[in-house]
């Protein structure tokens, strides 16, 4: 058997089909995971990565004093599997193969996965012969040849990416230990340090210093307009920035007409075609169109998935030789660019453009197939569209501009005015994405005088350097040799999902401000880059062989230990350096009671906002559990209350902004206090001033406190302290039947669960209780369709049933067992015959008496008489001996209290028939055998 490995399912589907050609592919799924077969071959997807590299045992536990985070640089490394199906089932499968070709995406990440599978594979079948497949496009002609010519697995390229991968591990998990244990922060809050990542965190905090140190100088920029033939156009002065003022004005007031044309200039100006796109141009290219890097890449993988694209991670900006550039032309045409295609093949350049940098593992990304906007959907369109438009510019003529510049001359001041228009717009035609601006001027002649319209000086300033963008970001790093090409994106997305940077622009938030200056301050060599570059130095050499993995690893090792010498002679300073720094991360403003602190804090899965007064000051504000997003807090501040705005993030979402904590926590407790019969708006006020804004507040303060707050006697304050925990109780309940809404009713636009709960409540319907007593077409009424209403009616009443039988004191245990035997309400219990719910449930009769007299008692009704264990033996024998009455027809007497010859011979045969469903005449049959 031939077993071909590839690096996700998506590309082991997708190669079946091309090398299976005509023939069928026979999907088998096991375990979860699936493998494509047809003929003698098996063709199965890893996971990406289906190992991982970790410690040895014994290092987990972080606050270990014989394993500190400084051991962990000599730990021992181990790898381990991830995904334990694949692994298993690559396993089996190898074991009956005769050949096994790696063919995992062509690079350094690639090469190691196959590496890995490599491994699984020898380990199970040490004689096997093994090779690999390269390709740079999921096509078929690109697969067919890959496979064809199948070549070795490289070693020296794997070896480049287990170095990284433990030296990543090392640095990271040392350094993140170490400083986090420092500054005391652990679980969520765990401060992270990462080979590549802080370096590009330095850079957004430094690039922040530097706009905050800027400080902006002030400017006058000179200009007029002027008119010919009906066009107005306007001309600067060619000084430029004036930066005396004085001068300036000077220079205005000299201006005086006529304006003299002094110098004509025409000419033309070359707009190069755009070069191919490299990973770094594609995402640069793509967040014009708002795509993130990490989601650009994320849509690029999938295309090239898909076979709709060449493989998006490439340095690249040459296409090689052995691209067919006119079949991919051919491949494109009579599809959705047909016009483009044309033209392009009409006015084609006579050689594609090419870029810098040119390497010999990927061409640049290229389109691979043709697709439709159907077919893809809107966001992978966009994508494939802008690498197919790219691939079109690059094969089309530049374009053309005619530029023309005038100087004219006003009493001795000078001005200059410059225009241009497209005569050409080559590549321009098949790639609309950036924008042609063109100012066209009016013709003049040398020494023709015009009028000045109007003279204007402008007041300006120097402008901060900006923020750097996402794609901006992953240039720099390029520039820096920051990450590669495949994880620059992914670090990105980590500073972000750790909190150290956000919005975007890029801006460091005050933990990550800290982190860097800590790292600063006493280990720098993390946080620049001559490191970071070293390593993929040192892995250049590592692939061609010149340096071994384990000799790069000790070096890094050894590098890693003078940092820990330093951090380690100033542990408790880093610490509280960080500290210090971040408590303002948390603090949201002075407490509305005693003026202290307020603090965001955060426990398991709930958050709240708590007064570092504690527990003097009681006050706290409650807030969303986590689940609904983090709280942070924001720049804005609520000027009534002096306190930061609230955000909830949470991974995936949008965030939820909730503005002034004191506001909304007010706001949203004004309708509850009025539950309180008492409550008036005098008394609301009263409370507030105090900063009592909650039922629970009032329920939770002893009478005497509260008749001194607002001003009342002590029998007048116990009685809202008793209001309040009725309120509390109703909102309780409320809450409740909220829940149970949420579960039931799917929302919809126009649907909101606020809305129906409001048209409830409105109803008269505020719990469970009177829920299960509420008609379908009252809840209709509410906005709950027919369904659903049906579905919550009956859950309602299950569960109001449930509460009424604990209530009247049935235990849990047997409630359970009511419960199964499918007898969920009082009534249930209190009118079925007890032989029956004995016989259904298990339970003994006389316990089962003893639980009917409970509910009946509940219910209000007479307690039937006991039916004890001996009486129903004996009956049961007495009934089976009648001809024909068996088991099942036993049971079925029961539920209409037949259980012995006695209960038989005085029942009604048309009662019991219509209760149990056993003709009339057979009942009479049992009867008359009784007699
Ligand atoms: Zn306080
Ligand atoms: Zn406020």
């Amino acid at each position: 058997m031939h077993l071909i490995i590839t690096e996700k399912n998506i590309s082991a589907k997708r190669i079946a089909q091309i090398l299976a050609g005509e023939e069928k592919v026979k999907t088998t799924k096991d375990g979860n995971v699936f493998t494509y077969s047809f003929d003698d071959r098996t063709v199965v997807g890893l996971k990406g990565h289906v190992v991982e590299v970790d410690f040895e045992p014994g290092y987990t536990n972080w606050r270990s004093t014989t394993h500190t985070p400084r051991t962990l640089i000599d730990a021992g490394i181990v790898k381990k599997p991830t995904e334990k199906k694949i692994v298993n089932l690559i396993q089996k499968l190898a074991k009956k193969a005769d050949l096994v070709t790696i063919a995992t995406d062509f690079d350094t990440e690639g090469e190691l996965i196959g590496k890995e599978a490599y491994e699984l594979v020898r380990a199970v079948n040490p004689g096997v012969r093994i090779n690999r497949a390269r390709f740079s496009a999921i096509t078929p002609a690109e697969i067919r040849a890959a496979f064809e010519n199948p070549v070795e697995l490289d070693f020296d390229l794997a070896a480049a990416g287990e170095a990284r991968q433990t030296v990543d591990l090392m640095w990271g998990a040392a350094l993140t230990r170490f400083l986090s244990l420092a500054a005391r922060r652990g679980g969520r809050d765990i401060l992270s340090v990462g080979r590549v990542q802080s370096p590009t965190l330095a850079m957004i905090v430094d690039r922040e210093r530097e706009i905050e140190n800027f400080v902006p100088q002030k400017y006058w920029q000179l200009s007029l307009t002027t008119e010919k033939d009906g066009t107005t156009f306007e001309a600067r002065h060619t000084a430029g920035r004036f930066t005396d003022y004085n001068a300036a004005l000077a220079a205005k007031e000299r201006t005086k007409e006529p304006l003299v044309v002094t110098e004509v200039k025409e000419g033309q100006k070359i707009d190069r075609a755009p070069t191919p796109f490299d990973t770094t141009t594609f995402i640069v290219s793509a967040a014009r169109l708002g795509f993130s890097a990490a989601n650009a890449m994320r849509i690029a993988e999938d295309l090239y998935m898909n076979g709709y694209i060449s493989y998006p991670r490439t340095d690249n900006t040459v296409y090689p030789g052995s691209l067919s550039l006119n079949g991919i032309l051919e491949t494109l045409k009579g599809g959705v660019f047909d016009k483009d295609v044309v033209w392009v093949q009409r006015n084609r350049r006579s050689t594609p453009t090419r870029g810098k940098k040119e390497s010999t593992d990927h061409p640049p990304i290229h389109p691979t197939a043709a697709a439709t906007r159907e077919v893809l959907g809107e966001e992978r369109w966009k994508v494939y569209e802008l690498v197919v438009r790219r691939f079109l510019a690059t094969l089309s003529p530049d374009a053309k501009w005619a530029t023309t510049q005038y100087t004219f001359d006003a009493s001795g001041e000078t001005y200059r005015a410059t225009g241009g228009r497209l005569i050409d717009a080559g590549w321009r035609r098949v790639y609309p994405y950036s924008e042609a601006k063109e100012t066209i001027l009016p013709g003049l002649r040398q020494g023709e005088k015009l009028p000045i319209k109007d003279l204007k000086l402008e007041e300006k300033e120097t402008q901060p350097p900006a923020r750097y963008s996402q794609s901006r970001l992953i240039q720099v790093m390029e520039e820096l040799g920051l990450g590669t090409k495949s994880t620059r994106h992914e670090v990105i997305g980590k500073l972000i999902s750790r909190r150290y940077v956000e919005g975007n622009p890029l801006r460091p938030t005050l933990v990550g401000r800290a982190v860097i200056d800590a790292l600063d301050n006493h280990a720098a060599t993390i946080t620049e880059p001559e490191m970071t570059r070293t390593l993929e130095e040192h892995m250049q050499l590592i692939k061609q062989n010149r340096r071994s993995r384990d000799d790069v690893i000790t070096e890094s090792r050894q590098m890693l230990h003078r940092v820990f010498d330093n951090l380690e002679a100033h542990e408790s300073e880093i610490g509280e350096e960080i500290m210090e720094q971040t408590a303002e991360e948390h603090t949201v403003g002075p407490c509305p009671v005693c003026g202290q602190d307020l603090r965001i804090r955060h426990s398991g899965g709930s958050q709240f906002i708590g007064c570092s007064g504690y527990p003097e000051c009681r006050f706290n504000i409650s807030l969303p559990g986590t689940a609904w997003g983090r709280a942070i807090r924001t720049d804005k501040t609520c000027e009534k209350h002096n306190l930061a705005h609230i955000r909830l993030i949470k991974k995936g979402a949008r965030p939820w902004d909730m503005g002034c904590p004191l506001c909304s926590h007010i706001s949203s407790n004004i309708e509850a206090l009025h539950l309180m019969p008492s409550m008036t708006d005098d008394l609301l006020q009263r409370l507030h001033e105090k900063h009592i804004y909650t039922v629970s507040d009032i329920a939770g303060i002893s009478p005497e406190e509260l008749a001194e707050a607002v001003g009342t006697d002590i029998e007048e304050a116990g009685g809202l302290v008793r209001e309040a925990e009725d309120a509390l109780e109703i909102l309780r309940r409320r809450s409740e039947l909220r829940k149970l809404v949420r579960k039931i009713v799917p929302p919809r636009k126009g649907r909101s669960h606020a809305k129906i709960f409001r048209n409830l409540l409105e109803e008269g319907i505020g719990d469970l209780q009177a829920l299960s007593l509420a008609e379908v077409a009252t809840l209709k009424k509410a906005g709950i369709p027919e369904t659903a209403a049906n579905e919550l009616l009956e859950e309602a009443r299950r569960i109001s049933s449930e509460r009424a039988l604990r209530e009247a004191g049935v235990p849990a245990v047997s409630l359970k067992k009511y419960l199964e035997a499918g007898i969920s309400s009082p009534e249930g219990l209190c009118y079925l015959p007890i032989p029956y719910l004995a016989a259904k449930t298990g339970i003994n009769p006389e316990t089962v008496h003893k639980h009917v007299d409970l509910v009946c008692r509940y219910l209000g009704r007479p307690t039937p008489p006991k039916v004890s264990r001996q009486v129903i033996e004996r009956g049961r024998k007495e009934l089976l001996e009648i001809p024909g009455l068996g088991e099942a027809t036993l049971q079925r007497l029961y539920l209409a209290g037949v259980y012995d010859a006695e209960t038989l011979r005085e029942a009604d045969p048309e009662e019991v028939s219509s209760i149990t469903g056993i003709p009339k005449a057979r009942i009479h049959d049992y009867i008359s055998h009784l007699k």
